[in-house]
């Protein structure tokens, strides 16, 4: 990881930090500090904690400036003629599907 790499990676997970501090969601924002002080402090990240894929994951969900890249549809929305859809997380505000018969992945939103 670069250094430009790693600012930009801070950046972010402050973004989703935030984010997630507005959802109320304090164990997501524990994770996301101790990512954010271990990238800071050029550790490794915590075994057992949070990645740079999930804060970037993170920032799909909540579509965040940049990173709004999943579709989103209303619910129960019909994505192929034989869909095999489940539901692969959900959040305060909505959900994201994925299909397994022809591979698109969405966010519902509530
Ligand atoms: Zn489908």
């Amino acid at each position: 990881v670069t250094d430009d790499d790693r600012r930009a990676r801070l950046d972010l997970t402050e973004r989703v930090g935030r984010a997630l501090a507005e959802l109320g969601l304090d164990r997501h924002v524990a994770q996301a500090r101790r990512y954010y002080a271990a990238l800071r402090a050029g550790r490794e990240p915590a075994k057992d904690g949070w990645t740079h894929e999930m804060i970037v994951e993170w920032a799909r969900l909540l579509r965040l400036p940049g990173h709004d890249v999943y579709p989103v549809h209303p619910r129960m929305h019909r994505c192929c003629e034989r869909p095999k859809t489940f539901t692969s997380a959900t959040f305060p505000g909505g959900s994201r599907h994925h299909c397994e018969a022809c591979g698109a992945t969405w966010l519902e939103l509530d």
